[in-house]
């Protein structure tokens, strides 16, 4: 076992935890970062799969992802859009299929106008409330205590409605059913992503991707951040700590499986989800382990499949397709960039996602493909290859997109979160305001962190 010092130690080589890392290093520091697996990114992550690359993990960036966008144009990385041209296809609640142009979904007049009412109501209350301490609001408790599914339904009495907002939040961001989190949750997603209003709109939150993969960020990151910084294969198993007050420099050792390291500072850049997967020496303060135990992972399953042509380009049709009580919730286009062979790429959430895990392979594949058909026609069911991301069984992951609070935990204890504990904090995509949720806010995470220490 080989131990080293540095002046501060990083739990995790996400794009939170290297973002951190080169601040640190930048203004002269010196740093370890400690990665569980075999690569670093984590949530971001490409891979070839039967001769085909694909994004298994984050990929799409957005205008208001300003972080995020300086960190790619300082890392001298180019993007591409997303093909959007033509036609997108609904499936209604009854089964309906419509091929419809521009933003709103084909849905009755009555369904419509109360769509966009609940969406200006929740654009008033993102505006209001905003994304930076949402448990300090007036309103925090009372829409804390509330499951989105029930507050949509105090909103409107039509159901269609409803379920089409809650897939904007439920099926589309945070992954976990409607029931299963808070108004207040949801008005956070919706304002750390500007407002409701961007959120819904899939031409601006999936505007673009970037050339090479999300991955090849934290990649180029960690090539900058060399050998002697960046630790594969090493999961962090204990972290022993004294201290000297909040964020204050203090003594502070990394147990990893094969190297040490004592620093004067910790960094731990891992989803909440995970903190408990390391032994805290002495044990964290109690609030600190009561709070850490009600912020969960979502699940989504991510669907790839490519094929010789984007053959739906010929019927005119985007890719983009919606149906929010169906197997897959969305699809597009996610051809790569100067590709010939076409890739779309969908959508399975929560309660649906854990139904088709519980499926044999082929059944899995025969009802996912379905799906897609009907949305896209018969020659969706045969892709020259099909991939299905499944981060809910990576041990240093265990679901997807990203972790929320249980009813009522943002209220109750999101002041906390960025809360150091002695030399240690906390830095995640999980935590962030603005970018909430995305790897812009993994980005901002890593730079606020790192500011913090160096004005420690
Ligand atoms: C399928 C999927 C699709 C997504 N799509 C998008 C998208 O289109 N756009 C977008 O912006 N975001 C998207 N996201 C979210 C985005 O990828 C995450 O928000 C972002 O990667 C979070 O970065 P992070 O550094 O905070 O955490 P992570 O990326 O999770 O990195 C944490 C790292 O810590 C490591 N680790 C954990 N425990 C330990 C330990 N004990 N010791 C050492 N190392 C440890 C992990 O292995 C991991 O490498 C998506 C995520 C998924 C899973």
């Amino acid at each position: 076992m080989q131990t080293i010092e540095r002046d501060v130690v990083i739990i995790g080589a996400g794009p939170s935890g290297l973002t951190a890392a080169r601040r640190l290093t930048q203004a002269g520091k010196t740093v370890a970062v400690l990665e569980a697996r075999d690569r670093v990114g984590g949530r971001t992550w490409s891979n070839v799969i039967d001769g085909q690359f694909f994004e298994i993990g984050g990929q799409w960036v957005s205008p208001d992802q300003t972080a995020l966008l300086a960190l790619l144009e300082e890392l001298g990385k180019d993007t591409f859009s997303r093909y959007r041209e033509g036609k997108s296809v609904y499936i209604s609640p009854k089964g309906e299929r419509t091929v419809y142009e521009g933003d709103t979904f084909p849905v009755s007049e009555h369904t419509a106008a109360e769509m966009d009412r609940t969406i200006e109501i929740l654009d008033g209350l993102a505006a209001e409330i905003g994304p930076t301490e949402p448990w300090a609001h007036a309103k925090a408790r009372e829409l804390d205590t509330i499951s989105f599914h029930h507050w949509l339904r105090q909103q409107s009495t039509d159901e269609e409605a409803c379920n089409n907002i809650g897939l904007f939040v439920a099926g589309g961001m945070l992954t976990k059913p409607a029931f299963a989190f808070s108004a207040l949750q949801a008005v956070l997603m919706a304002a750390s992503a500007g407002s409701f209003s961007n959120l819904v709109d899939e031409s601006f939150i999936l505007d673009k991707r970037v050339v090479g993969g999300m991955q090849s960020v934290s990649q180029q990151m960690a090539a900058e951040l060399g050998d002697d910084v960046v630790f594969l294969n090493n999961a962090v198993r204990f972290l022993h700590w004294e201290d000297n007050g909040a964020g204050k420099a203090a003594p502070v050792t990394a147990v990893a499986d094969h190297v040490t390291v004592k620093a004067q500072h910790a960094i731990m850049a891992v989803p909440p989800n995970l903190y408990s997967r390391v032994s805290f020496v002495p044990a964290l303060p109690r609030k600190q382990m009561i709070v850490h135990q009600h912020i969960s992972m979502g699940l989504v399953i991510k669907v790839h499949a490519t094929y010789a042509t984007p053959f739906w380009r010929e019927d005119g049709l985007s890719g983009t397709s919606f149906g929010a009580g169906h197997l897959v919730q969305e699809v597009y286009d996610n051809t790569n960039h100067e590709d010939e062979r076409g890739t779309l790429v969908g959508f399975i959430t929560d309660e649906a996602a854990e139904a088709m895990w519980a499926l044999s392979e082929d059944e899995r594949k025969a009802a996912i493909l379905g799906a897609v058909a009907e949305f896209l026609g018969p020659k969706a069911l045969d892709p020259e290859v099909f991939y299905l991301s499944d981060f809910g069984a990576e041990e240093w992951t265990r679901g997807a997109y990203a972790t929320s609070y249980d009813l009522g935990g943002l209220a109750r204890w999101g002041a906390i979160q960025h809360d150091p504990v002695g030399p240690i904090f906390w830095s995640s995509s999980d935590l962030a305001a603005e970018g909430y949720q995305h790897v812009d806010g993994a980005v901002r995470m890593g730079e606020a962190t790192a500011k913090r220490i160096l004005e420690s």
